[in-house]
């Protein structure tokens, strides 16, 4: 168990009325505790934090120090409801965003007193500790190594689907855990879908080539994109990468502590959209940590102030549909003055054949 963070989640409880809060999203009682488990649940008081499992894992929760271990049923939520009259005293704060109807019904008929939250954990995740971030640093470095090695590639009339293979290969080799999310690689008009799925179209000349990938190594994330050219391009593309490349370095030059999300998203989406070429399709980023999509979020929507210690994308898109697509992605952790940058690779158009 993670003291100090314990004592942050203990912290928020006070301003939320309750005297526990049962945690029972996998990736939060991974971050509490440790514990890693897809059926799992942990209770954390004053008094200390019950942790709740089923049989296949009681085993692994008796080696997790600080912690209660109990041995749940199947239904761990519902059985650990059946047991909180007897485990909380007060108010009980639990994951609103996060429970099914199904799991609320048994918590509701437990007669606690049921205080709703959303985004409690999320939100003080969002603020990474030292451990994390060199974990964070690391992920990006074997990133780095892939990306590094794909310039030795040839990729025209290779297909997308056999890209990603080669990007998921690499990383593992490179020391990857798992890949942070499946790789992204899209070229030609493909690369206007900013979320394409890598498919059987091989790629052709003289088109953009979206590559965006990410490793997992000790849990933590690592997310980066950048776009290729397999030739010379029409001066459409090769315009549109130019404004890309200017909208990405305008945004990330205001990411700093302090800075308004939405403000900054702004940035890129105005200069995009002042160029009148293509339509702004998402969001300039998110977080990054034990999820790859995390807070803070930095889109037109936002209500998030960056903090020192967030770890964000800043991946602005210029998407021209049917002719092809660019986006320019680098991984940031957000300091008092600026951002370190953990996405090294050049943002040069390099053109691989
Ligand atoms: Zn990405
Ligand atoms: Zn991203």
């Amino acid at each position: 168990v993670s003291r100090a963070r314990i004592d942050r989640l203990l912290a928020e409880l006070n301003g939320l009325g309750a005297e526990s809060f049962l945690v029972t999203h996998p990736v939060n009682v991974f971050w509490l505790t440790g514990f890693e488990s897809s059926n799992a649940a942990c209770l954390v008081s004053a008094d200390g934090v019950v942790l709740a499992t089923d049989g296949r894992y009681i085993e692994a929760a008796r080696h997790v120090d600080g912690v209660e271990p109990l041995q749940a049923e199947r239904n761990v939520t519902a059985w650990i409801a059946g047991k909180l009259a007897d485990l909380a005293q007060g108010g009980v704060a639990f994951e609103a965003d996060h429970v099914t109807v199904a799991q609320y019904e048994p918590l509701r008929e437990s007669g606690v007193q049921l205080v709703p939250t959303k985004g409690a954990l999320k939100g003080i995740r969002a603020v990474k500790s030292a451990e994390e971030l060199d974990a964070i640093r690391a992920s990006a470095a074997v990133n780095e190594a892939m990306y590094q090695r794909l310039t030795g590639e040839s990729l025209v009339g290779r297909t997308e689907a056999d890209v990603a293979w080669w990007i998921v290969q690499t990383l593992h080799e490179e020391g990857a855990d798992a890949v942070g999310f499946d790789p992204i690689v899209a070229g030609g008009p493909n690369a206007a879908v900013p979320h394409h799925h890598p498919g059987e179209r091989p790629i052709g000349p003289n088109e953009t080539v979206i590559v965006d990938a990410g490793a997992t190594v000790d849990g933590y994330r690592s997310d980066c994109t950048r776009t290729f050219a397999t030739g010379e391009l029409p001066d459409e593309l090769a315009q549109a990468y130019d404004l890309c490349r200017s909208a990405q370095a305008s945004a990330l030059a205001e990411v700093r502590a302090g800075g308004d999300a939405r403000a900054i998203d702004a940035i890129a989406r105005h200069e995009i959209e002042a160029a009148g070429i293509a339509p702004v399709l998402h969001g300039l980023g998110h977080g990054v940590g034990l999820e790859v999509h995390e807070l803070p979020i930095l889109s037109d929507f936002s209500e998030d102030v960056l903090a020192r210690g967030n770890v964000v994308t800043v991946e602005p898109g210029v998407y021209l549909a049917g002719k092809g697509g660019i986006r320019i992605e680098d991984l940031v952790i957000v300091e008092e003055d600026g951002a370190e940058v953990l996405t090294p690779f050049t943002k040069d158009l390099v053109t691989l054949v």
